[in-house]
C-alpha cells in the first residue's frame, strides 16, 4: 500500500525507482541488550558466525581461477589468520557475558578498540592492517545480519561493476557518512533517502554536488522503507512516496521529463554575463570537493572555485594523511583545470561530521564545538605546514588563494600567518616556485568573528561568510543533528543581521567579502543577499545556473530599502510577508 514520508529537503528534482537498503558502515549496529537466559546463545551466534566467514574464506582460496595473482591468495590468508585471532573473540565474548551486549554491539565495540590501538602504532605498513581487520569484522557481521536484506556500504561498493543500472536504483540507509557519500561520485545513483542529516549536513552538501535527487532527515525511512519497493523521491519537498499507484508513477514521470527540459534550458545561460537588471556585475564561483569536481564547476560557468574543500582528501585514509606530494599534485590539477581563474583552497576543516577516517565511531568524533578546523591545524603544525606548501607550490600554476576555517582569535590568525610565513621560507630554501603575494582570507562563521570583524580584516585579504556554521552557532544547534534541524532558520533576525553587517563592514573596509555556504545557492535567498550588498557567491557548481537566472531579474536599486526593512523585523509572520514582495522586486 502507497504511503509517503517526510524529510528535509536537499536538492531537487524528481527520482523514480527501487529501493537499495545499505547500511553504511559496519558500525552501524543494532545496539540491544540481551536477557540473562540468552547469553549462551548469543555468544554461540557469534561463534558460529565466525565459523561460517572461516569456511567462506577456505571456500573461497579452493575457487580462486588459476592464474591469479598471488597476493589474492596471501590475502585470503592474512584474513583467515585474523579471524582465528582470540582478540577478536575473547573481548566480545566477555562483553556478551558480563555486559549483556548482542553479538553485533560487542564485536563493533571490539572493532572499536583494536582501530584506536591501530592508529598509535608508528609503523605505516602494521597500521594499515587495521583495514584487514575492519573488512574481516566485516564479514562477520554481514553474517550476523543474515537474514536481513542488508548490506554494508562498502561491501556494497567494492561489488559494484555496472554502473548503467545504478540510476535505477534509490539508496535507502539510516545514514551515510560524507566519506561514503564521497563513493557516489563514482557509482551514479538515481537518488538516496537517509533517516538521520539536516540540510546542512556535510552529507546533504556533497549529495548536492552529485546533483541527484535526495531527502534527508526522513525519520524511520530505513525501517519502513523495504528492499525492491518502488520509491518515487519529490527531492524539492523532501517527500518520499513508497509503493506509488501507476497514476501517482505516471504523474511523476511526466514532472520529471519536464525538469529534464527545464535544465538544458538554463543550460543556455552559461555564457551570459551575471549582471542585475541595474547593472550590477555579480562573481558566482563554485564549492568543490575533489580536483575532479573542476571541469565540471567550470562547465557551469563558475568564475572561479570560491572554496576547495581539501578536508575530502583527507578522509577515508585509515590514518594515513596524504604527503606534502600528493596534495601539491591535487591542488595543481585543480588550479591548472580552472584555466587562470582563482582558485580558493580552504585548509583542512576537520572535525563535527567529517571525521578523518570514515570509521571513526560516534564516541571518537570531534564536537562541533572541539578540536577542529583551524583549531586542530594548529595543535599539528607539521601537519598544517605540509598542507601549506603543498598549496603554495600549487600557487606557482594559476591563481590560488588560502582561505582559514573557523577563526575567532587574533591569535590564530597571527599564528596562521605565521606558518605560511615559515612554509614559504622552507619552500624558498628549498628553491621551489610559489606566489610570493598569495592572498589568505578568512571564514566567517563564527559569531565571534562577525561581532569583531575589524579583528580579521585588518590583517587578511578577504574574508567569505560561511553561513553553516555561523547559523549552527548563533543559533546553538548542530547542524548534523535532525532532531534540531527545524530550530535551522537562515531568515532569524540574529542571523539575517550578523550576515548583512559582516557584508556592510566589509565593503566599507574595501575588503572582498563574499558567501560559501549553502546560503549562497539557496534561491529564496538570492535576492535577499542581493539586498544586502552582496556581490561574489560560492556555491555547488549545479546551482549556479539557476541563481543566475535570478539575478538577471533582480534590480539592486529596489531590493535594498525592502532588505533593509526586513533586517528591522523581529516577527517571523511580519517577515515571512516582506519575504514575499522581496521576491517579485
Ligand atoms: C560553512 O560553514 O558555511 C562552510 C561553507 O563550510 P562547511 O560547510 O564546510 O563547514
Ligand atoms: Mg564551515
Amino acid at each position: 500500500m502507497a504511503f509517503s514520508l517526510h524529510g528535509i529537503s536537499v536538492t531537487n528534482g524528481i527520482a523514480i525507482g527501487r529501493a537499495l537498503r545499505i547500511a553504511p558502515s559496519t558500525l552501524d549496529v543494532s545496539h540491544h541488550l540481551i536477557p540473562e537466559t540468552g547469553i549462551a546463545a548469543e555468544q554461540q551466534r557469534l561463534l558460529d558466525a565466525f565459523e561460517i566467514v572461516r569456511q567462506e574464506l577456505k571456500n573461497l582460496k579452493v575457487s580462486l581461477p588459476s592464474g591469479s595473482p598471488e597476493e589474492m591468495g596471501a590475502f585470503l590468508d592474512v584474513h583467515a589468520m585474523i579471524l582465528s585471532d582470540p582478540i577478536l573473540t575473547e573481548t566480545p565474548l566477555e562483553l556478551i557475558r558480563d555486559q549483556r551486549y548482542n553479538a553485533e554491539w560487542a564485536l563493533a565495540h571490539q572493532l572499536d578498540n583494536l582501530l584506536n590501538q591501530f592508529a598509535e602504532i608508528q609503523d605505516d605498513y602494521l597500521r594499515e592492517r587495521a583495514v584487514d581487520i575492519k573488512q574481516v569484522v566485516e564479514r562477520v557481521m554481514k553474517v550476523l545480519h543474515h537474514g536481513e536484506d542488508h548490506q554494508t556500504f562498502a561491501s556494497f561498493c567494492a561489488t559494484v561493476s555496472d554502473s548503467r543500472k545504478l540510476s535505477e536504483l534509490i539508496v535507502v540507509a539510516h545514514d551515510i557518512a560524507p566519506p561514503d557519500m564521497m563513493r557516489f561520485k563514482e557509482l551514479q545513483f538515481g537518488g538516496f533517502v537517509t533517516d538521520l542529516g539536516g540540510k546542512t549536513s556535510h552529507t546533504a552538501i556533497v549529495a548536492r554536488s552529485l546533483d541527484i535527487p535526495a531527502a534527508v532527515g526522513v525519520r524511520k525511512a530505513s525501517d519502513l522503507i523495504k528492499q525492491d519497493d518502488w520509491i518515487i523521491i519529490d527531492a524539492d519537498r523532501g517527500v518520499v512516496i513508497v509503493d506509488p499507484s501507476d497514476l501517482v508513477l505516471d504523474e511523476y514521470r511526466h514532472l520529471q521529463n519536464q525538469r529534464k527540459l527545464e535544465k538544458k534550458k538554463l543550460f543556455r545561460l552559461k555564457h551570459t554575463p551575471t549582471l542585475t537588471l541595474d547593472g550590477v556585475a555579480i562573481d558566482l564561483m563554485a564549492n568543490v570537493e575533489m580536483p575532479d569536481d573542476a571541469p565540471a564547476a567550470l562547465d557551469s560557468g563558475a568564475v572561479g572555485i570560491g572554496l576547495f574543500r581539501s578536508e575530502f582528501l583527507f578522509m577515508n585514509r585509515q590514518g594515513r594523511l596524504p604527503d606534502e606530494e600528493e596534495q601539491y599534485w591535487a591542488y595543481r590539477k585543480t588550479v591548472e583545470a580552472m584555466k587562470g581563474l582563482p582558485v580558493t583552497i580552504r585548509t583542512i576543516d576537520i572535525g563535527a561530521d567529517k571525521p578523518l577516517d570514515g570509521g571513526q565511531s560516534a564516541s571518537d568524533a570531534v564536537s562541533p564545538m572541539g578540536l577542529r578546523a583551524i583549531r586542530w591545524s594548529l595543535s599539528e603544525p607539521d601537519m598544517f605546514l605540509t598542507q601549506l606548501r603543498a598549496i603554495l607550490r600549487a600557487s606557482a600554476y594559476g591563481q590560488m588563494r588560502i582561505l582559514i576555517p573557523m577563526l575567532a582569535h587574533a591569535q590564530e590568525v597571527d599564528q596562521t600567518l605565521e606558518l605560511i610565513a615559515e612554509a614559504k621560507k622552507q619552500l624558498e630554501d628549498r628553491c621551489q616556485a610559489f606566489d610570493p603575494n598569495i592572498r589568505v582570507g578568512a571564514m566567517i562563521e563564527v559569531p565571534a568573528a562577525a561581532l569583531a570583524l575589524s579583528i580579521f580584516i585588518k590583517r587578511l585579504d578577504f574574508i567569505s561568510i560561511g553561513t553553516n556554521d555561523l547559523i549552527q552557532y548563533t543559533l546553538a544547534i548542530d547542524r548534523a543533528d535532525n532532531a534540531v534541524a527545524h530550530l535551522y532558520d537562515p531568515y532569524h533576525p540574529a542571523v539575517l543581521r550578523l550576515i548583512a553587517s559582516v557584508i556592510a563592514q566589509a565593503k566599507r573596509a574595501g575588503v572582498p567579502v563574499s558567501i560559501c555556504g549553502e546560503m549562497a545557492g539557496e534561491l529564496d535567498m538570492t535576492k535577499i543577499l542581493l539586498g544586502m550588498g552582496l556581490t561574489d557567491f560560492s556555491m555547488h557548481f549545479n546551482q549556479i545556473l539557476s541563481i543566475k537566472k535570478e539575478i538577471l531579474r533582480s534590480d539592486i536599486s529596489k531590493l535594498r530599502s525592502a532588505v533593509q526593512e526586513l533586517l528591522e523585523l523581529d516577527e517571523a509572520h511580519e517577515q515571512l510577508e516582506l519575504i514575499e514582495k522581496i521576491k517579485t522586486l
